[in-house]
């Protein structure tokens, strides 16, 4: 845990943020997230699950990078996110009403319009997911860790856990790239 300590410091200086607080929880296992801020800190903060925490070191390091880049990026602060919140609970109240006016035409048209938003959601974190790659490399790189290393054992611990439907194209409904795809791309920007 010390060394993940020292990395979120050495990192945090490389990237130029003022501030960084790097905790754990438990219940979130081999998870890692950034978040805009934690009951812990009112500022950004990396959030490790306990098998994340418990990763081998160079694992850790590219997650960390990886966690970090989201917040160098601006990805927890965009506001696009609370638009898209928004635009759901609209189409949401909106579906409910044309429900209860027996509008199923409406309705039809409303749910498609929910389906496309919620494609073009998963499609945003997706390039998200890659661009923190790319930045997490750099930020290695220019505070002197093992980057490339770094990330080659992380996409190699992931691909291990990738399931099967998500490669083979159920990716396309959720946040994140098939784990082949996002090494491929990284390799492609060195
Ligand atoms: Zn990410």
């Amino acid at each position: 845990m010390c060394d993940l300590l020292n990395h979120a410091e050495t990192l945090r200086r490389a990237a130029g943020m003022p501030h960084l607080t790097v905790t754990a929880a438990p219940h979130m296992s081999g998870a890692a997230r950034a978040e805009r801020s934690h009951r812990c800190s009112p500022g950004p903060t990396v959030v490790f699950g306990g098998e994340a925490v418990a990763e081998p070191p160079l694992v850790r390091l590219a997650t960390l990078g990886h966690e970090l880049a989201h917040h160098d990026l601006g990805h927890t602060t965009d506001p696009v996110d609370y638009w898209i919140i928004y635009l759901q609970r609209a189409l949401g109240v909106a579906a409910l009403i044309a429900a209860l006016a027996d509008a199923w035409a409406v309705l039809g048209g409303l749910a498609t319009a929910a389906a496309m938003v919620w494609l073009a959601t998963n499609a945003m974190y997706r390039r998200r997911e890659v661009a923190a790659d790319a930045r997490a490399l750099a930020l290695l790189d220019r505070a002197g860790l093992p980057g490339r290393e770094a990330m080659a054992a992380m996409h190699a611990a992931d691909l291990v856990v990738d399931p099967w439907w998500h490669a083979a194209g159920g990716f396309v409904f959720t946040g994140h790239p098939p784990v082949y795809a996002r090494a491929r791309r990284l390799d492609l920007a060195r």
